[in-house]
């Protein structure tokens, strides 16, 4: 097995780092960046979204697994105290795995500039900067709602608990293969009207954005922010592409979702 390691700057994540690296080379466990089948990422949830980017042209062959070192993390299972049973388990068991649906981003341009494609493993956001964002939505070619307000997130269902909740969106098990819409303030009035609730986009559906011809939108995918001008359209959808996480251990995705923003009570 190839491990990489991706890991944040933190001095307590380095410190991780050197004690994982250590453990994996008297394991005989080669660390290779540039071809590995397992990426384990040390950090928070942003580490892991920075490491799927990063090894994002490899989906197919990789295998990723977080280890978190500040609070638990929606996409880090192992804590740092655990680093020795972890390399055990690389060590012992069956290369087991779960796969999570992707979303695909299209985004078209008025000029003649080709079109851009990106992956998001949370979401993605338009927004305008200090300005009401005007848009059309269509869903598979037909328009469904014309937007006013802050901004339109899509997110992913290992997303929905990350940007999409604190806007009012709901939380989708990641075994669900499909994508949601969630509006970030919109206006609502006699004159101007959306559905005003989130939306779960079916897995062989896909939306437009079609943009009001002006400059200053900020697009998002994940940490990524793209400021460009001239934009038409953007396209999502499931994407074809899945991440495969390494499940050495299983924890309930309900049992997560209660134990991070719920607690025992
Ligand atoms: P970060 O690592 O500081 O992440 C911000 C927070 O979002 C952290 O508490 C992290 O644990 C949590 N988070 C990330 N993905 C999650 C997920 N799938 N489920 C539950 N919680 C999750 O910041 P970053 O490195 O810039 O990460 C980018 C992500 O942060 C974005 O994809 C977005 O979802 C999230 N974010 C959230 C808000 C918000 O909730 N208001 C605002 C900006 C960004």
């Amino acid at each position: 097995m190839k491990v990489a390691i991706v890991h944040n700057q933190e001095a307590k994540t380095i410190e991780v780092t050197e004690r994982l690296k250590a453990l994996l080379t008297q394991s005989a466990i080669q660390i290779d960046g540039q071809r590995p089948d397992l990426v384990i990422s040390v950090g928070g949830d942003g580490t892991l979204l920075s490491a799927f980017h990063k090894y994002s042209h490899l989906l197919n062959e990789v295998r990723f697994l977080g280890v978190h070192t500040g609070h638990l993390g929606f996409y880090t299972d192992w804590r740092d105290y655990e680093l020795e049973e972890l390399v055990n388990s690389l060590q012992t068991n069956q290369e087991q795995s779960v796969s999570y649906p992707l979303l695909d981003i299209k985004i078209s341009y008025l000029d003649d500039k080709p079109a851009k494609h990106f992956l998001a493993l949370n979401e993605s956001t338009i927004k305008r900067s200090n300005r009401t964002m005007v848009a059309d939505v269509y869903i598979k070619n037909e328009l469904f709602e014309s937007f006013r307000g802050d901004g339109l997130a899509v997110s992913t269902p290992t997303g929905s608990t990350a940007y999409n909740k604190s806007i009012g969106g709901a939380v989708i098990h990641p075994s669900i293969n499909a994508f949601q819409l969630t509006e970030i303030a919109s206006l609502n009035n006699r004159v101007f009207r959306t559905l005003g609730s989130p939306m779960v986009i079916a897995q062989d559906e896909w939306l437009e954005i079609k943009l009001e011809n002006t400059e200053d939108y900020l697009v998002t995918v994940d940490q990524l922010d793209i400021k460009e001008s001239n934009i038409r359209s953007i396209y999502y959808r499931i994407a074809k592409e899945r991440i495969h996480f390494a499940s050495y251990r299983h924890m309930h995705f309900w049992h997560r979702v209660k134990d991070s923003f719920i607690g025992e009570g």
